[in-house]
């Protein structure tokens, strides 16, 4: 069962309803996580098992994980976590700390759980 993520950032940037995790139908071959895209400076869905991932938006392979040190202060509750240890090596997991936002490049983006699908 995955997770509905909203994304808000003080500035106004919002993201809504990422389906993160996986459904129990494709558990093992696709994750989806949010990444940040250093290229076009979007927040992007982006399947973790893919070994060449890419941005959704323009294709570029610069890619940072969301729950990358360089791009996020994690503090709080955790808002979401998925366990994919056995696959790419880490839990994913978000918290309610500060995250950089796409948009205004401030640690201003939050992370809300929004609700659970499958
Ligand atoms: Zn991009
Ligand atoms: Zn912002």
């Amino acid at each position: 069962m995955g997770s509905m993520i909203n994304a808000k950032c003080k500035c106004g940037y919002v993201k809504e309803n990422m389906c993160l995790g996986g459904g129990m139908m494709n558990f093992t071959t696709e994750c989806s996580f949010p990444y940040y895209c250093e290229d076009c400076n979007s927040l992007v869905e982006v399947n973790v098992y893919d070994a060449n991932k890419k941005c959704p938006e323009c294709n570029s392979n610069n890619l940072i994980s969301y729950d990358d040190r360089k791009i996020c202060k994690p503090k709080g509750r955790e808002v979401f976590s998925w366990n994919v240890s056995d696959e790419i090596g880490k839990e994913l997991t978000l918290s309610e700390g500060d995250y950089l936002c796409p948009d205004c490049g401030k640690f201003n983006l939050r992370f809300e759980h929004y609700g659970c699908w499958d």
